[in-house]
């Protein structure tokens, strides 16, 4: 055979080789054969490219009648590649004896060409084992393969292999080469698909959770929209809660849902001054959350029955591979039971600080809130030096009152009585039920001589109001004294000393005669 031919039987055994190898790469594109596997597995990759070097060695071609020259030393690569030592040993043992076989007679051709199969097995298995990267342990099999076949061949033909050695040391390179690049490639896709069957499989996973989820969550309103807000998702609690099914409700709008008209003109002018534009509808919400990535807030929603309800509402935007926002999805709460015990307890609350601070019977304010009136105001008139009275006043002979006409009776009068004060009194002056039949008056602003005043308006005001009053010291109706005393007056330094002195006016004008006002430190009082 000549050279010419020789080489292109050889590229046609390069080409069957590669063929095979492209074919089985196609087969077994999911098998995880590697350096790695079990050693089942390495036995079984051993087999595989040991029956493919028979296969190159039925297309070999004839150097000699007892030289055959192929490629097995690249599938015998192939197999360290995959299983490492075992493989490329179970490869080389079939090749050898397919070799043997093959020449039939055990000559010196056949036994150095089983004997370099053998070195190319067990070298190469070594090379790949312990050598690391990936170009390294073929360029390195190949180069050790190379020599090992060519000294083998050389022994063999001597000189006549100049011709032919060198182009199929080239031959062996260039497809080995190229067999390496085919490996890659294929082990680069099947990463590829592997990883996208695994991301398929997790994603079908979290789909089908998210679906459970949304479908079990049936305490929240769960509602899924577009980017313009129409429904595309409402889960069971959307339905439990609004009373419309999806069927009803996909693909319609989510301000269908909205009821508030005060607050969905608050957020949609709020949102129309940021947008420059006048929004409406879901629009409202896509335009809070250009801004930010989600928006929270109690929102009042209409159920299909016309009921309403008040919510907690999470809008959170959801957002495409680009960036852009895909959608939005809503979680709404019921709050409803909770808002209306907020109120409830709110007023309550309003209650009990009533209760607190009013006389219970008089409906005026108490003790306790005449105390807090008594500190602020003395604070505010201290601090900015501005007159500050109190006119303290005792309903008189008010036993008698009880003993004559009933304690009912009684509380009846101290009810005229806190009417008639409240109604001569001016807007700032503050009215408190001091005690008993004890009233007590502060008046801000107002000196002595005007807080006297004052008492006297108040005094003639009862006295005028003529309820009756038979076994009085002080005359045929009900009558009251008082005593003034006013905050820049001489041995006033606390609030105390205000209330002390007013008292002891009040005192002195009981002691003489009643109905009457006494102002502290004058010497007359005013009948
Ligand atoms: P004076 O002119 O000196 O003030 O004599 P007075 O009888 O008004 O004074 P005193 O302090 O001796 O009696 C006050 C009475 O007021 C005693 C009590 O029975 C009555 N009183 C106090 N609180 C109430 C009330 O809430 N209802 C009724 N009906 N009577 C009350
Ligand atoms: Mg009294
Ligand atoms: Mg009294």
């Amino acid at each position: 055979m000549n050279s010419t031919s020789m080489m292109i039987n050889l590229v046609a055994n390069l080409s069957l080789m590669l063929a095979v190898s492209f074919l089985f790469s196609l087969i077994y594109k999911s098998k995880p054969f590697g350096i790695h596997s079990d050693i089942k597995t390495k036995m079984i990759v051993g087999v595989i490219y040991g029956s493919f070097g028979i296969l190159l060695m039925l297309f070999s071609v004839n150097a000699t009648p007892t030289v055959i020259l192929d490629f097995r030393q690249i599938v015998i690569i192939s197999a360290a590649f995959f299983g490492g030592i075992p493989s490329a040993l179970i490869s080389s043992l079939i090749i050898v004896i397919g070799r043997g076989i093959f020449s039939g007679t055990l000559n010196s051709s056949s036994i150095i060409a089983m004997t370099s199969a053998l070195t190319v097995g067990i070298g190469c298995g070594f090379i790949c084992t312990y050598t690391r990267g990936y170009w390294r342990k073929w360029i390195y099999s190949l180069v050790f393969s190379i020599i090992v076949v060519s000294t083998c061949t050389y022994i063999l033909l001597g000189d006549e292999g100049h011709a032919i050695l060198p182009l199929f040391g080239v031959l062996v390179m260039v497809g080995g080469l190229f067999k390496a690049f085919l490996v890659r490639y294929f082990m680069s896709t099947n990463k590829q698909e592997t990883e996208l069957r695994a991301n398929e499989e997790r994603y079908r996973l979290l789909h089908s959770h998210l679906e459970a989820i949304l479908q079990s969550a049936t305490g929240v309103a769960i509602i899924a929209t577009d980017h313009k807000g129409r429904i595309s998702l409402f889960n069971k609690g959307a339905e439990v809660l609004l009373g419309y099914t999806e069927q009803q409700m996909v693909g319609r709008s989510t301000s269908m849902l909205f009821d508030h008209v005060i607050e969905i003109s608050e957020l949609t002018r709020s949102q129309s001054e940021s947008a420059a534009y006048q929004l409406s509808g879901s629009e409202i919400f896509l335009n809070v959350l250009h801004t930010s990535n989600s928006y929270e807030s109690e929102w009042t929603y209409r159920k299909s029955d016309g009921n309403v309800i008040t919510v907690n509402l999470i809008v959170t935007s959801i957002t495409d591979s680009s960036g852009q926002a895909a959608g939005y999805l809503g979680v709404a709460t019921d709050i409803t039971e909770r808002k209306e015990a907020e109120a409830k307890m709110r007023e309550a609350n309003a209650m009990l600080q009533k209760l607190s601070t009013i006389d219970g019977l008089t409906d005026i304010p108490n003790r306790r809130s005449f105390d807090q009136d008594m500190i602020k105001l003395w604070e505010q008139s201290s601090k900015h030096d501005v007159e500050l009275s109190l006119i303290m006043l005792d309903i008189d002979c008010f036993k008698q009152y009880n003993d004559t006409y009933g304690h009912q009776s009684g509380d009846d009068c101290l009810k005229k009585v806190a009417r008639e004060l409240q109604s001569t009194l001016a807007n700032d002056d503050v009215l408190a039920r001091y005690g008993g039949e004890e009233f007590a008056i502060l008046l801000p602003g107002s000196d002595l001589e005007q807080a006297r005043i004052t008492a006297e308006r108040v005094r003639s005001q009862i006295e005028e109001t003529a309820i009756p009053h038979e076994s009085s010291k002080a005359g045929r109706v009900v009558s009251i004294s008082a005593g003034v005393a006013s905050r820049r007056q001489q041995g006033i330094a606390a609030s105390s000393d205000l209330v002390r002195l007013a008292d002891k006016a009040l005192y002195e004008a009981k002691t003489e005669g009643r109905n009457r006002v006494k102002a502290a430190g004058a010497a007359c009082a005013i009948k």
